[in-house]
């Protein structure tokens, strides 16, 4: 046979941008072999007329560090199209980890990424095949995985390593500094792709504490990014915070000629239209040599609250009164909840950025009325021919306050999410596959680009987004054997259909260890998913069994060896 599996008669999407063409793919021992034509025979063929067929997606900002030891399908990005993940983002992740941490680091990322703890230590158990990174990197790679994984180094976990405790209450020692910098070295030489750090004051960890690497000093910071700088290879990943803002970053990349990204940059972080101002920024620096990469996101931000404690709404100043209120005579939620005249006063009261709030909520959890979940607000209330304002307290009235509410917080605008997604300076991640897993799923951002960004609303063309989904992920953060389909790459290509394909509802599931939830979507229009050669996903189920031989691998140094 010539070819082991081919393609026939889709468009392909190359992923470097260029216009699509008409015709096949051959692929032999894992590689592109034929593309355009391939008139060979094949031992598998997938016929593809009216489909796009592309390099399997890029996902850089993803925190499946925990998840890959215990499900190697890396379920559910794959469904989505993705073939590539790079985990240790914010600098969270597993190692290296003593033994008498591995609680700490667990109820880290239980309060930093919304990890179920329980889910954590059953999917990880009591002894870890692992403590240093390389040993992480070796473990990944013999369990095997089903789609591609690069992973950065993570700040919290080695200074955890070095410091102990104290990582999470000091500067650290000119000496700890120089074990963290050889620790660096020994990852990067394992085969990281790069840094991985957070300086957001909203990163507190077990016991309310801050992450351990909010205690880093700048010098700290520069020490480690030198690290990077001296083998001329790697790149750092920051998860911004006012003492590491974009002027820190584009002193560490100038100086160490080392690319910046940092999330994320969302429509209203900074104001009504402050992103414009923090896109010209990006484009100064760029200019001045230094290469400091927002990331951001084609998708709203949601935020899940109840009525008992809406912290969302804690700068309305009549939901802090009534906060106030509760406080001193407990009830008092509850009563104004049910008093039409409160219930009027909230909505007439509300702040611009939140007037109709409901039109951009969700129903997540309602135990009176099952049949109204994951169902919009709005919609449900129409249907019902009631105020959504009315629908939402009297679920959380009749559930003891506890109803699940989603609502967009940041990111719906769409005029300007369209402003931050074209911006010739970002790139569009912000996944967080693997994380708040309970509350949200961003993890089918790529199939989200593709119907709504490029069919709905035309923003991008299908080139431009699959470019924005591939090649340039990819090529920002030095994984340089993946993004594109050409003669003598890896094999890694998703078939789709330009006109169905986009995420399902969401949906929750109760499937991770320990019966713990997460919320799940399934993709629409992806009908084949292949990962260095292999078929995994065939028709939106898995093409191959999770205990079999998977074909994924680890990209130490951004490559397949
Ligand atoms: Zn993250």
């Amino acid at each position: 046979m010539a070819y082991d599996l081919k393609i026939t008669g889709g468009t392909i999407v190359d992923g470097t941008g260029k216009p699509g063409f008409v015709g096949d793919l051959g692929i032999k021992d894992g590689r592109v072999v034929a593309l355009g034509r391939a008139d060979g025979t094949a031992t598998a063929t997938i016929e593809a007329a009216d489909q796009v067929v592309a390099p399997g997606f890029v996902d850089v900002h993803t925190h499946y560090d925990a998840q890959v030891l215990w499900d190697r399908m890396l379920s559910i990005s794959p469904w989505h199209g993705v073939t590539t993940t790079v985990i240790g983002n914010c600098g969270f992740g597993v190692a290296p980890t003593r033994a008498a941490h591995r609680k700490l680091i667990l109820q880290t990322l239980e309060k930093v990424e919304g990890m179920s703890l329980e889910a954590l230590q059953a999917g990880l158990g009591e002894s870890w095949p692992f403590e240093t990174f390389p040993q992480y990197l070796d473990t990944v790679e013999k369990r095997g995985v089903a789609i591609n994984v690069a992973a950065l180094f993570g700040h919290t976990p080695l200074r955890m390593y070095v410091m102990g405790e104290a990582s999470t209450e000091r500067a650290a020692t000119a000496d700890e500094i120089a074990v963290m910098k050889k620790l660096m070295r020994e990852a990067m030489d394992a085969g990281a792709i790069g840094f991985g750090t957070s300086k957001s004051i909203t990163h507190n960890g077990y016991a309310g504490k801050p992450v351990p690497s909010r205690q880093a000093t700048v010098e700290e910071m520069h020490a480690l990014v030198s690290v990077m700088g001296d083998i001329k290879r790697g790149l750092m990943q920051v998860t911004i915070g006012r003492e590491f803002s974009t002027k820190e970053m584009a002193e560490v990349s100038r100086k160490y000629q080392v690319p910046v990204t940092w999330t994320a940059l969302l429509s209203y972080m900074y104001g009504p239209g402050g992103h414009r101002k923090q896109l010209e920024l990006a484009a100064q620096q760029r200019q001045s040599g230094a290469l400091v990469i927002p990331q951001v996101s084609c998708r709203p931000l949601n935020f899940e609250f109840t009525f008992a404690e809406p912290f969302i709404f804690d700068v309305q100043k009549i939901m802090h009164e009534l906060a106030v209120e509760d406080a001193k005579s407990p009830g008092a939620r509850r009563r104004a909840y049910a008093d039409p005249a409160w219930r009027k006063r909230f909505t007439a009261e509300l702040t611009p950025v939140f007037q109709r709030w409901w039109d951009r909520t969700v129903i997540a959890w309602a135990p009176s009325a099952r049949e109204l979940e994951e169902r919009p607000l709005a919609e449900a209330a129409r249907k019902m021919g009631k105020d959504p304002v009315d629908l939402a307290l009297d679920l959380a009235l009749a559930s003891d306050l506890q109803a699940r509410f989603r609502m967009a917080v940041l990111n719906f605008d769409e005029a300007q999410v369209s402003d931050l997604i074209t911006d010739p300076n970002t790139i569009i991640a912000l996944s967080d596959a693997g994380a708040h897993a309970s509350q949200l799923c961003d993890a089918c951002y790529a199939t989200y680009l593709l119907g709504h960004w490029v069919r709905e609303k035309k923003t991008f063309t299908l080139e431009q987004a699959v470019h924005h989904l591939t090649q340039r992920p990819a090529e920002m953060f030095g994984i340089t054997d993946r993004g594109v389909l050409a003669e003598g790459r890896p094999a890694d290509a998703v078939v789709f259909d330009p006109k169905t394909v986009g995420p399902g509802p969401l949906k929750r599931v109760y499937d991770l260890p320990a019966g713990a939830d997460r919320l799940v979507s399934e993709a629409h229009g992806i009908t084949a998913v292949i990962v260095n050669g292999q078929v995994i996903r065939r028709d939106g189920k898995d093409a191959v069994a999770s205990d079999a031989k998977l074909p994924g691998r680890l990209l130490r140094h951004g490559r397949a060896p």
